[in-house]
């Protein structure tokens, strides 16, 4: 059978303080801190990843953290929102829980059925709160003050905003196995049926929209997911016979990864499940230690003295 992509696989974006960052994403929306370690390309910076207690695939939204980084701008060519499944029936909880936390939220809106929350993180970083019209079975991370029962689940969907929606539709469909699902205006939907969650991608068409400016407060790039390396190297194959760049495979550590830029100026990434945020910490210390892959570890108190505090 033809493979096909799973879904979402993680997110970043790029964010100014840390300690903010950390505090929005852990405290405020109660996601769990999985992984500290470093840009791999710049381990000056922080790569900080937010997820499930495991950082399934599907629910991991990472960040490289600059302090005083210029603020990006939304525009074209580039992932413009990223949605958050939320449990039926806890809307109300997530409105005053923003409201409790000085968060910028806009009014609940509906679209396609489902009724969502749009909402900024601290550096401007558009997300949504989605209350699926199917069930999510995923369950969220749990805190002390967000009851299990209105946890985020994860990834529901991620929006791209496009000039032109046809390359881009393209390369969800016709390599990554995903069908145009709904449409409504310049509003597409698509979806894989190959997983029940994280399966859906959004695009905004806006044939004259300005191209956005990515820096802080914007997203980078959007990871898709692969069980393992055979598929990824599959996938490889079938970008570059499509007639596209795309880099050899890279170890992240956590995972291995494929990127190329797709026509509408999204880079996109492919990345397998394996080995997972597991492979050096425990399950339970998820998130705790400082992590620095093997080509760092010779650099540990440098790095540590240039990157900023982070209050845990
Ligand atoms: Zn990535």
């Amino acid at each position: 059978m033809e493979e096909r992509i799973l879904g979402l696989h993680h997110i970043t974006a790029i964010a100014g303080d840390t300690q903010k960052n950390y505090d929005f994403y852990t405290k405020v929306l109660g996601l769990r801190l999985v992984k500290k370690t470093v840009n791999f390309d710049d381990p000056g910076t922080y790569h900080l990843y937010y997820g499930d207690d495991k950082g399934s695939p599907g629910t991991i939204l990472t960040f490289f953290p600059w302090t005083n980084v210029r603020p990006g701008v939304e525009g074209t060519g580039m992932a413009t929102a990223i949605g958050y499944s939320i449990p039926v029936g806890s809307l109300n909880f997530w409105t005053k829980r923003f409201q409790e936390n000085n968060v910028i939220f806009g009014k609940p809106g509906n679209r396609f059925g489902e009724v969502y929350l749009p909402f900024k993180d601290p550096d401007g970083l558009s997300l949504e709160l989605i209350m699926p019209d199917g069930p999510d079975a995923r369950k969220g991370w749990h805190t002390n003050d967000i009851p299990d029962n209105a946890a985020i689940q994860g990834f529901h969907s991620v929006t791209l905003t496009l000039n032109d929606v046809k390359p881009t539709g393209a390369i969800l469909t016709d390599i990554f196995g995903y069908k145009l699902y709904k449409q409504e205006g310049r509003f597409y939907q698509y979806k894989t049926d190959a997983v029940k969650e994280a399966a859906l991608v959004n695009i905004i068409e806006i044939p004259d929209g300005k191209r956005g400016q990515v820096a802080g407060g914007t997203n980078h790039h959007v990871a898709f997911r692969v069980p393992d390396e055979n598929t990824l190297m599959h996938f490889r194959d079938k970008v570059v016979k499509k007639g596209f760049n795309i880099t050899p495979k890279i170890d992240r550590n956590y995972f291995y990864s494929l990127y190329f830029r797709e026509p509408g100026g999204v880079l996109f990434e492919i990345a397998t499940d394996n080995p997972g945020f597991a492979i050096d910490e425990s399950p339970e210390e998820l998130g705790l230690n400082l992590k620095l892959p093997e080509q760092y570890e010779d650099q540990r108190s440098a790095i540590e003295q240039v990157l900023p505090p982070l209050v845990q």
